[in-house]
Formats: C-alpha cells, structure tokens, sequence
C-alpha cells in the first residue's frame, strides 16, 4: 500500500530496547507471534481454496438495491486437529444460511441458524453437530451486504461523466483486514488459498479481477455474469474487483492495461502509467532475477481511495491523482511520483504477493522493501530523472525525524486489533525500514545483496516469511566466496536494526595524536538522561581530504560496541588540518557529528575549497545532520547555520531539498521572533544566487533536477518577501483571474498559485476556490487545495475550512478531500494553525463524521493532530493545543498514544524556543547583513473586474 498521510506516527506497547548481539538474549516481544487479545483466529482448520460469486446492481441508477450485494462463499478447508466450530472473519455482513459437508459428501449442517457472529473480534462461528475430525470439508455460506461508503471492503465510488451524469462503481480496498467484508474468510496474511471469483453486474459494465477473465456469459436481459480465472495460492487481502464502465489503454505483448474513466482515457492521462507500468516491471524482474508470476497486470485509477494505491497482485488500484500524468499539463514532479508510486506497488508483486509477512508485525518485510524498490526499479525505468539519489532526502531523513522520538516504536511490533494494524503503516514501515534495508544493500554489496534477495524469494514463494527466513538468506549470500568484510551474522545485524527502536549518531572526534575516536549513542529529539543505552551493529566508511573518493560504499569496517579507534595507516593516511566525512551517499541509518574542529574544515572546504570535492548527497547529510544536531542540543547552532552559509555555491538538487526541509522548520519556529525579518534577509541571502540563475521561467534544456530545484527557490524567495518573486507571481495570478487563462508553466503552477494566493483579495480567492470546484481532473484539485490553504486572511481560511464540512454536495469534495483542505489551511504559518485549531475545537463532531467517511482508517483527527503538533512553536499555543487535545482525547477522537506522541511533539518544539530562540537571534544579528534585501510589502491585487466575473460564475 502507498501511505496516504504522512504524518501519522504510531506508537505501540510492544517496544524493547537492548544490545542484541547474540539472538539468545532476546526477550519475546516485539517478535511475538502468540495471540494475546484474542483477536486472531484459531487456525486449528485452514482453506485449500476459495470459491466466490457476488452479485451487484450498482449500474442500476435510482434503485432501492443499487448499494446491496449478495454474496455466496464456498470454502473447501482442512480441519486440522478435533474441532467443534469452524471459527472465520467477517464484517458488518449478515449471514443468511450456512452448509457444511464432509469429503465423502455427507450434510452435517445444512440452516440459517448453526453459527454464531461476534461483532468485537469479528468471528463467525460455524457450529457443527459433532466434533469434527482432521480431514477435508466443504462449508458454503449465504450472505448480503452494503456497498461502504468509507472506501474500506467493497465499496462504492463514483466519477461525473462527459455529459455531467454520475456514474457510480463498485470496487474494492483490502488491505489490512477487509476482505472480510466481501466474503467471510480467513483474513490473516500468512494463509493462503487460490481464489475463484464470479461476478454478476448489469450488462452495461464490465468486471476486472486480479486474474483474466474465463467466460462471460448472459445472466438475463440486463446483467451479465463474468468468472476469472483462478488466483495462485494467495492472501485474502490481496483480492481485487472492479465493477465500472471504465475505458481503458493496452499493451497487449506486455499483458498489462490501465483503466480510468473514459474522459481520463481519452484525453492521454494514463499512457505514462501503462509505459511505466512495463518498464518497471521488466527493471523489477531483471534486478531481482524473479519472474512476475501472474498472466497480466492491470492498473485502475479509481476516484474515491483511501490510500494512495493498493498493490493487490495482478489489478494494483490507485487514488486516480497518483496515476495521471499528461506532459502538457503536469508538473515533472508528477512524473516522479507517478514513476515511485507505480515502482513501490510492482515491488509488491515480489515482496508482499510472492512472499508475504507471516504477521503483520512483520509489516516492514512488505513496506520497506516496496520503498527500497520503488527507488530502485523507477530509476532503472528512468535514469534520466536519477530518482535513486532522492531516497536520503526523501525517506532516510523523514525516517530520521520520526523515528527520533521517544515515543516511536521498532520495525518489529506485534499487535493485533484491525485499528492497531492500520497503525502500522507508519513511517517506520515505509521510510525507516526502506533506508535500513538500503544500508544493508550497501553495507553487503550490492552483488551479496541481490543474491540474498533472490535466495529469499525462491525459498519462499508463496509462502509466509519472518525477518528470519530473510536473514537466512543474506546469510548464505554472504557465506559464498566474497569479499563480505567482516565476519559477522547477519541474524544479529538484523536483530540489532529491527527490534531496537530509535536509530545511532555516531560522534568522531580526532585526538592531537591523530587518532579518530569513534562513539555511538542513540539519537534522540530531546537528549533524556534516563534513555536506555542501546548500540547498532553500525557499517562505516569515511572519505577524506587525502582520499577524497566517495564512490565505493562498502564498509571500512563495523563498530561493534559503543567505541571504537582508528589509527592512520600508511595506505590510508590522514592528517591533523585534512577533512573526514563519515557515511559516504548517506547509505547508512545514522547520523554523524563531529568534533568542533573536523566540523570547522569541512565547513571550510565547502566555502573555500571545491564544495563539489565532497559528493551531493554528503553535502544534504551534512546539512540535515548539522541542523537537526543543532535542533537536539548537540551541537551549537552557529556551526549549523555558518555550515548552510555555503549553499550560495549550490545548483544541485538534493543538498537544496534537505535544506527546504532543514528551513521550513527555522522559518516556523521563528516566524514569531522580533527578529523574523533577519531570518528572512539570511534565507534570501542564502537562495538569491541560484534564485537569479534559475530564474522564473522554464527552460527547454531544464533537467527533472534543475525543475524541482527552481521551485524550491522560488518558494522562498516569494517566502521571505523578495518584491521580485512576489511581483511575478502575483501578477501571473492575476493574469490567469482577469484573463480566464490557464497559462502557467505546469512546473510553477503551483509555486504561483500558492504565493499569488498568500496576501491575494477575496475575489481572487474566490475565483481560484471555483476553480478548483469545477475541476473534474483530480491532480488539479489537488495542487488548487492546497494553494488556497496559503491565504493569510483568517476569514477567507474560516470560510475556506467551513466548505469542508458542506454535506449538500455543493462543495463536491470527495471523501479524502475534506482533510486535505483541513491540512493545507494547518500547515501555513500561524494564522492557518491557529484559525484550524479553533476550527477543530468548535467542529469536532462533525469533522469526525466527514473526514473520516473517506478513510476507512478513521484515525483523521488523530493523524491531524499529529501534524499540527509539529507546527506549535510557543506556550500559549501549547496551552490553547494540550486544551483542545484534552477535549478530543475524552470525546474518543483521540487515542492515549496519539496524544504522547503529539505532547512530546509539542513538547519539543516550545523547549526549543526557550533555548535556542537567543542564540539564533544573535547570531543572526552578527552575521547577516540587515536591510540589503527590497523586502515586498505587495498590496493586495485590485482586480476591479473580478467582482463582475464572480458573479457570473457562482
Ligand atoms: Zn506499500
């Protein structure tokens, strides 16, 4: 599954904390596989396979039935041991009649009444007369149920078509538990069984499944029944069916299509997603030297999701934004994310479908390694956009903030509630396992590593794997003839990653005798005395001012323990005034700190010397590290800040983006110091060189770098006040609002929306709100939403945020639409904070309701207030916030863990004021040159026509 938000972290009871060299001092937890709540199923019978036939009238507009499906589930199943009941899950179906049988065809229950359905863990019970004995059965179950309207199970969505009529369809989100909404079913990822599906629909739609179809056949005048082939061996939650009148586009020699509705099709917006598909696939198979094991892979882009897509094997789905990408209206960064997304679910076909985790504790075996293979194979399919190196800045270093929490949790957490496993796919899942897997890749090699790979996924295909049955793998690659550097097993290194929460900074100090001392210690936000000691079996290398080659990412060696000391040789020498970089690309999960004088030459080398002699992806970790070092109290401040004074040099792409995240954070924090506008003349100092050589304006010769790189200037030019920025971005606006134009280079359209919207009159905001209201193309109302969250007027905001909660359908957001304006009105500055924290006080109830009808995960104001909490920067605020979380937790809004982690969230960020807002300011005041800047204060647009136009439109 891709993650939709990213802001949810999750905190689970199942944490430990250790130094776990030998796998024998391991406690159970967090590998626990045991039931403890009772909400896993007793498997004492298991499924030899599935046999589904569902009925739907969702063509059928207007009908009472149109939502209604009936369903019939025949299960041949293996008891294993003597049993009484034969114990499934289902939800919110009702259940009409049940037939059992024996292998020799003997009816041993045949009524609508032998089972009993527990609501809380989601049982149905089938009740046999007698005890059943180890052998074969046949039970089929009658059932209806609803179309949801939460897009979780089978449910309903829908799309407006050319001639503006609604078209609704029918189709199906899984993953985690529900499957067992459109069938009861032994609904756990490690049990397997093939499934036949046969789907009655109205004979004006047609029907796709993860497998091809077998026949299709007249049921009567007006439906049609269509029967798939039968799946592999596979896991409920990877089940998929669409029932729509969708148009789709084929590569038929590469058994792959994509669907979406007919206007989509038509107008050429998911001929990248079936030519990516393809490439992808075939950089998929040749990295991993696995075959695909399905006869087709379609993908759908469906208008109501969740997610962002779902990787179900043979019919991935995906939330239509993320699918679309047409060069003549999309921005590059669409490509790219077009490209990953589309990587991260074929990834899937190899981990998670072929193997899949035998518990979700084990999450990470299918999130981590789709995010390490979404950089991977989109790169291979891609090279050009060299989306590989993206993944420090990406997932690496948003790893790095979450997983800096107390609160966070390790790779491996044992839960077992469906709310608690949706709060797994979390950034630990994704980001943090995906960069620790990318370390180990670098850390074996890559030849060792793809080996491993292979070794896994041929011993366990179609199988349920544990971090155990991975490591076995790595470990026989490892022990054939190479030059793995260090003797060491792998079960221990994995141990030592997995089951620890948090992650290392390794600290280098060099001594007079030019001896480096090395010292590792668990990185935490904020440094707490009581932290239990823990220690990673931690891969390292170094480049230096003598050996400058930041090519070769193997190890030098491992720090085993807390310390370790490293002596010049005379093949590898180092003086006393030469620079050393530690984690060369950034491969490893840690951070570096140095001593102050090896920091003092590496900030000297990238002002004076050739910045470029220390590789880019180097030069973002040295940003990240040094602000976030500075952010946690390990190293002074003024280090940091003279560190970034560099990047005047800059064109590159990444070390920019890592500063983007670096100042985002400054810039909140110190948006409400007397001194904000120094801060603002330091920023414009630091991106007006490469502001004035970008430029405003595409250029024909403009790599995917040098687009994304543009916007992150103009952003904050326009941020901190640059007239010229703010005069071009206006008047572009303005433009589009009097002219009724949609000219604006895709790659800046929303740059300039957004800071056009910043100080833009209410007629303007109005015009772009209709806009985006009238749009049909969801990839624009995404970039629209969140333009109109940068209005600093609290009372266009106010209004803003209310159309989120219009239940007429006029404002027609779709479900996951109303949080995303709640968000984009959040996430700018204070006046978007604090007019969304009185927004939520005040509409609790009804923010509940609406925003979670688009996501089955129901956890959108927890996730909010997640994300608010990273944006509360002083007292008052944090009294206003701790008050309103209070209320939300005792409405139910809110769970326990939720509230720690946004209180230590909080916590942190007005600690961090009270110590650092002073030693900012000075230095500040010392180091910048006050008043060079022609700050804009740009009035509002007078656009005396705009009144006149908005009348027409509304
Ligand atoms: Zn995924």
């Amino acid at each position: 599954m891709w993650k939709t938000v990213i802001l949810i972290l999750s905190v689970t009871s199942a944490v430990w904390s250790g130094v776990p060299l030998l796998r024998e001092k391991l406690p159970l937890s967090p590998r626990q596989e045991v039931p403890v709540s009772g909400y896993r199923l007793p498997n004492n019978t298991s499924p030899l396979r599935y046999d589904i036939e569902l009925t739907t009238h969702v063509h059928d507009h207007g009908s009472p039935n149109q939502f209604d499906f009936e369903g019939k589930v025949k299960i041949s199943l293996r008891v294993l041991e003597e049993v009484q009941n034969i114990t499934l899950h289902y939800r919110q179906l009702t259940v009409t009649h049940v037939k059992l049988t024996d292998a020799a065809n003997t009816v041993l229950v045949n009524d609508d009444s032998s089972f009993t359905m527990d609501t809380t863990y989601e049982f149905l019970v089938i009740l046999a007369p007698s005890v059943l004995r180890v052998g074969d059965y046949s039970l089929e179950i009658d059932y209806h149920g609803v179309l949801r309207t939460d897009n979780g199970g089978f449910y309903r969505s829908s799309y407006t078509d050319a001639n503006g009529n609604t078209r609704w369809i029918a189709t199906t989100q899984f993953e985690s538990t529900d499957a067992r909404h459109a069938f009861p079913c032994y609904d756990e990822p490690g049990t397997r069984a093939p499934i036949g599906l046969k789907l009655t629909h109205g004979n004006t739609y047609h029907a796709i499944s993860n497998m091809p179809i077998k026949s299709q056949n007249p049921w009567n005048a007006t439906y049609t029944v269509t029967q798939f082939e039968d799946t592999l061996s596979m896991q409920t939650y990877l089940l998929a069916f669409v029932v729509s009148d969708f148009a789709f586009v084929s590569d038929t020699p590469n058994k792959q299509s994509v669907y979406a509705n007919p206007v989509s099709i038509s107008n050429g917006d998911l001929n990248f997603a079936l030519e990516a598909g393809v490439k992808v696939i075939a950089a998929l198979e040749d990295y991993l030297q696995v075959g695909y094991s399905f006869p087709k892979l379609d993908q759908i882009g469906i208008p109501d999701f969740a997610a962002g897509a779902m990787e179900n094997w043979g019919l991935v789905t995906y939330r239509e934004e993320a699918l679309i990408y047409n060069s003549t209206k999309s921005p590059m960064g669409q490509l790219k994310r077009t490209a990953l997304i589309i990587a991260h679910e074929y990834g899937h076909q190899f981990f998670g479908n072929l193997v899949s985790p035998k518990w979700w504790s084990y999450l990470w075996l299918n999130e981590g390694f789709a995010t390490l293979m979404q950089y991977i194979a989109a790169n291979k399919a891609y090279p050009d956009l060299r989306i590989q190196e993206m993944a420090t800045v990406e997932a690496l270093q948003n790893a790095f903030q979450s997983d800096a929490l107390e609160s966070t949790r390790p790779m491996n957490s044992y839960v077992e509630t469906p709310t608690a496993i949706s709060a797994l796919f979390d950034d630990i899942a994704y980001d943090k396992s995906g960069s620790v897997l990318r370390q180990f890749q670098h850390a074996f090699g890559d030849r060792v590593f793809r080996a491993g790979l292979k070794y896994y996924l041929d011993a366990m295909q179609f199988k349920a794997a544990t971090p155990d049955d991975l490591a076995a793998a790595l470990q026989k690659a490892v022990d054939e003839p190479n030059d793995f550097p260090v003797n060491l097993n792998v079960s221990d290194i994995f141990y030592s990653w997995a089951d620890q929460k948090g992650y290392p900074v390794l600290h280098v100090s060099r001594g007079a005798d030019n001896v480096i001392t090395l010292r590792q210690e668990r990185y935490l936000l904020k440094p707490s005395k009581d932290a239990v000691k823990a220690t990673w079996l931690l891969p390292y290398n170094f480049a230096t001012y003598q050996a400058p080659d930041f090519s070769s990412t193997l190890p030098y060696d491992w720090l085993v323990g807390e310390t370790a000391e490293l002596r010049p040789l005379p093949s590898l020498h180092w003086d006393n005034d030469d620079w050393v970089i530690f984690n060369k690309q950034q491969t490893g999960f840690y951070r570096v700190n140095y001593d102050d004088k090896l920091w003092e030459l590496i900030t000297n080398e990238l002002h004076h010397g050739e910045h470029s002699s220390i590789h880019h992806l180097n030069r973002a970790q040295l940003i990240d590290d040094s602000l976030n070092l500075a952010r946690s109290g390990h190293l002074g401040y003024d280090v940091a800040l003279k560190l970034i004074q560099y990047l005047t040099k800059e064109e590159e792409y990444v070390p920019w983006a890592s500063l983007n995240n670096g100042l985002s954070y400054l810039n909140r924090m110190l948006a409400g110091s007397a001194k904000y506008n120094l801060f603002k003349q330091f920023v414009w100092e630091l991106v007006e060189p490469s502001f004035h050589k970008f430029g405003l304006t595409s250029k024909p010769s403009d790599s995917h770098f040098s687009k994304l790189t543009r916007n992150i200037l103009i952003n904050w030019a326009c941020q901190v006040g640059s007239e010229e920025c703010l005069t071009q971005t206006n008047s572009q606006l303005a433009e589009v609002v009097a002219n009724k134009t949609e000219d604006i280079d895709p790659n800046l359209k929303s740059v300039v929306y957004c800071n056009g919207l910043r100080n833009a009159d209410r007629d303007t905001f109005l015009f772009v709100w209709d806009r985006m209201h009238r749009s049909q193309d969801p990839s624009d109302r995404v970039l629209l939403i969140s333009a109109l969250g940068c209005s600093q007027d609290p009372e266009l905001l106010e209004l803003y945020l209310e159309t989120s909660l219009d239940e007429t359908g006029d404002a027609s957001y779709r479900g996951q639409e109303r949080s995303r304006v709640f968000s984009a009105v959040y996430v700018n500055g204070k006046v978007g904070l604090e007019t969304a924290m009185k927004f939520l006080a005040e509409n609790a109830d009804t923010i509940d309701r609406l925003y979670n009808g688009g996501s089955f995960g129901g956890r959108a104001i927890g996730s909010a207030v997640t994300g608010m909490a990273r944006r509360v920067v002083n007292k008052e605020q944090y009294d206003e916030f701790l008050a309103l979380n209070t209320k939300l937790e005792a409405a139910g809004y809110l769970n326990a863990n939720e509230l720690a982690t946004a209180k230590e969230l909080a916590g942190e960020n007005v600690q961090w004021t009270n110590t650092n807002f002073g030693v900012i300011e000075r230095w500040l005041e010392a180091n910048v040159k006050s008043g060079a800047m022609r700050v804009g204060t740009v009035s509002r647009m007078a656009i005396t026509s705009v009144a006149v136009l908005i009348a027409a439109l509304l």
